[in-house]
């Protein structure tokens, strides 16, 4: 992997934890990072447009990626193909922007391996009743279906140990301000700031 100067973010959240809408309220506030823009295997939601909310393929497609070498990462998540892909996330921190992956734990495993020095953080409902709320909240799925989401969402919660950041979302506003916490110390990083402040730097230490 090429020497990068941006910061990669990886975050995950059981479905129905905010961390979308949390996401998009972080990017208003840091106009130097960048959310990455999956590609999937999965029908497009009511509301969603290819290329915005994710690049929309389908399952050959999506092998030839694969074969292709193209993705930094990929997982089966429930019943469909979720991958990021290389060359954007390399060209984007080559830039200098911080880049958010909004992927599972699974997708969050592999990046660890290949880029020790990402920083993930995992979201947390702030009750078990609240997530079963936001997730029954969707549309008019059946018991059934309610259920088996409570069961991904506690598998997916499971992994929150190999994360290094924990935010809960019990208020929107307080979870937001721990992201932009995150988000600000590691900009303060010594590494980060000799890179952006080299003038003055140099200038000081004459
Ligand atoms: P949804 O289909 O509801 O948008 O996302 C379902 C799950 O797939 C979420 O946990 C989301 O974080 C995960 N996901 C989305 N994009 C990717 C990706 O590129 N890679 C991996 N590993 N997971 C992803």
């Amino acid at each position: 992997m090429t020497v990068t100067t941006g910061t990669l973010y990886i975050v995950s959240a059981p479905s129905g934890a905010g961390k979308t809408s949390l996401v998009k309220a972080l990017l208003d506030s840091e106009p130097r990072t960048r959310v990455s823009v999956s590609h999937t295997t999965r029908a497009m939601r009511p509301g969603e447009q290819d290329g915005v909310n994710y690049h929309f393929v389908d399952h050959a497609s999506f092998t030839a990626m694969i074969e292709r070498g193209e993705f930094l990462e990929h997982a089966q998540v429930f019943d469909n193909f979720y991958g990021t892909s290389q060359k954007w996330v390399e060209q984007t921190l080559a830039e200098g922007f911080d880049l958010i992956l909004e992927i599972d734990w699974q997708g969050a495993q592999q990046v660890r391996k290949l880029m020790p020095q990402a920083k993930s953080i995992f979201i947390l409902p702030p009750t078990q009743e609240a997530l079963r709320q936001r997730l029954t909240q969707r549309g008019q799925d059946s018991a059934e279906i309610i259920e088996r989401r409570m069961r991904d969402a506690v598998a997916e919660m499971s992994h929150y140990v190999e994360y290094d950041y924990l935010v809960i979302n019990d208020d929107f506003g307080h979870a937001l301000e721990d992201l932009r916490a995150v988000f600000r110390a590691n900009q303060l990083l010594v590494n980060a700031q000799s890179q952006r402040h080299a003038g003055l730097l140099g200038e000081l230490l004459a």
